[in-house]
């Protein structure tokens, strides 16, 4: 290993960890995690390349960091678990400043203190291509309470968290006016949803703690994309209400068009979309309140017709596009 890379590896090694189940993390050949019968194991990974899922004009190193930790957290809390550990591969452009690094490594320490995750590995390489960030996380979820997105069933209401399409939002402001620009307060909150969105973790939870049947998938790709994937897994039919999507203030300034666009095919919301039984409705919903989490119902689920999604309007009904977030090639 080169004195540089053991110098940089150093300094972002965690000083102390938090996971009780931890027997080893940085420093030897792997790290190692007592078993526990009790709980089943959550395994993901993400990897989130320069110019292509995030870009130096739209946010700080930091945000990059702790958007590539928060993208598999997401993934966790779709699948109803806590997070616990994380591995970090990256592959760094020679020209890269080893303080630019150690922010990206702070910004993933930012939502990892939050959830008491630890950083137990990784591995660092140089690369002759853009920056290059592979995050794997583990987590876990009490034995058989991990939520599906093959769970859904004809007669099963169809919900979301909080409110979609802030991210692209956000990005789509970035994108016209630069990070200088003189932003109102509520154009640096659209934006902060795109340089920062929140993984849905206690929504997650809640949803697990219920021991109900629930279908659950996150938005990372737009509602369109994410309702396809629960539609397909589970072969039924999703009809949206495109009425019913919650939205953010904000969005009263623009369009039904163009949040609709922003909702339907945007970016990264980490909010929670999924279905359940009609009769469990009403516990879920009473849970939520308690908890100060909005969560909506935008849909139903029935029995499978010749498209996945389909999308309800005043005087309408027609298929919605599986098209979902592509990125920077648009
Ligand atoms: P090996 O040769 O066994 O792959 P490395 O020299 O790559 O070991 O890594 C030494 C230790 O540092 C290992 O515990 C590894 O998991 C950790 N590590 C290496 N790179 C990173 C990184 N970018 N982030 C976090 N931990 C890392
Ligand atoms: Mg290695």
């Amino acid at each position: 290993m080169e004195k540089d890379e053991f110098s940089l590896i150093n300094s972002i090694s965690p000083k102390k960890y938090h996971q009780s189940s931890l027997i080893y993390g940085i420093g030897d050949d792997t790290a190692i995690i007592a078993e526990n019968i009790e709980k089943e194991e959550l395994i993901c990974v993400d990897t989130l390349v320069e110019g292509v899922h995030f870009l130096e004009e739209t946010m700080t190193w930091k945000q990059v960091g702790y958007k590539s930790l928060g993208v598999n957290i997401s993934d966790i809390a779709a699948m109803g678990g806590i997070p616990a550990y994380y591995l970090v591969s990256i592959a760094i452009p020679a020209h890269y400043q080893a303080e630019q690094i150690q922010e990206i490594y702070r910004g993933m320490e930012q939502v990892a203190k939050e959830y008491e995750m630890d950083l137990i590995g990784g591995d660092t390489v140089l690369t002759k291509g853009p920056l290059v960030i592979t995050v794997t996380v583990i987590g876990y979820v009490e034995r058989g309470r991990y939520l599906l997105r093959k769970n859904a069933q004809p007669g099963d209401v169809v919900f979301v968290t909080n409110t979609i399409g802030n991210a692209s939002c956000g990005l789509d402001l970035l994108l016209h006016y630069g990070k200088d620009y003189a932003y109102t307060e509520e154009e640096k909150e659209m934006i902060h949803f795109h340089q920062m969105p929140v993984p849905q973790i206690r929504a997650g939870r809640i949803l697990a703690q219920s021991a109900v049947r629930i279908a659950l998938n996150d938005v990372s790709d737009g509602l369109a994309s994410e309702l396809h994937e629960l539609a397909e897994a589970s072969d039924v039919t999703i009809i949206v209400d495109a009425e019913r999507v919650p939205y953010h203030p904000y969005m009263l300034n623009v369009t039904t068009k163009q949040r609709e666009e922003w909702a339907f095919f945007g970016g990264e919301d980490f909010q929670l979309v999924g279905s359940v039984a009609q009769q469990d409705w009403d516990m879920l919903k009473t849970t939520f309140e308690q908890a100060r989490i909005p969560v909506h119902i935008i849909g139903e689920v029935v029995e499978k017709q010749n498209n996945h999604v389909l999308v309800k309007r005043k005087t309408s009904i027609e298929r919605l596009d599986k098209k979902g977030y592509n990125h920077f090639s648009k």
